[in-house]
């Protein structure tokens, strides 16, 4: 997708300040270990969906989502996860952090 002349599929969609802050600040819900920030669903023609969609689960959990015997919605539903809803409440929880900061 272009706005403006920018292609907003590799730019305004990656923020590793963004990934580092999951990856610190948010744990595994499942677990509580720390978390390998998980895309949630796909960009479409192999394109990484977007950084600011993402669920924070550990390392094991995101291996079962991208292995050929588990994928996204059988870890969510034998789990006990919503990947949408934790997207939401990450960037919630990111605004909140700025917020924070910067006041
Ligand atoms: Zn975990």
């Amino acid at each position: 997708m272009t706005v403006y002349g920018i292609d907003t599929s590799k730019i305004l969609h990656r923020d590793s300040d963004y990934l580092k802050y999951i990856k610190t600040m948010r744990p595994c819900p499942h677990c509580g270990g720390p978390s390998d920030p998980h895309h949630v669903g796909r960009g479409g023609m192999g394109i990484k969906g977007s950084d600011y969609v993402i669920a924070n689960i550990c390392r094991k959990l995101h291996i079962l989502c991208t292995g050929p015997y588990y994928g996204e919605k059988r870890v969510q539903d034998d789990f006990g996860l919503d990947f949408q809803q934790m997207a939401i409440e990450n960037l919630i929880s990111y605004i909140m952090y700025l917020k924070c900061k910067i006041s």
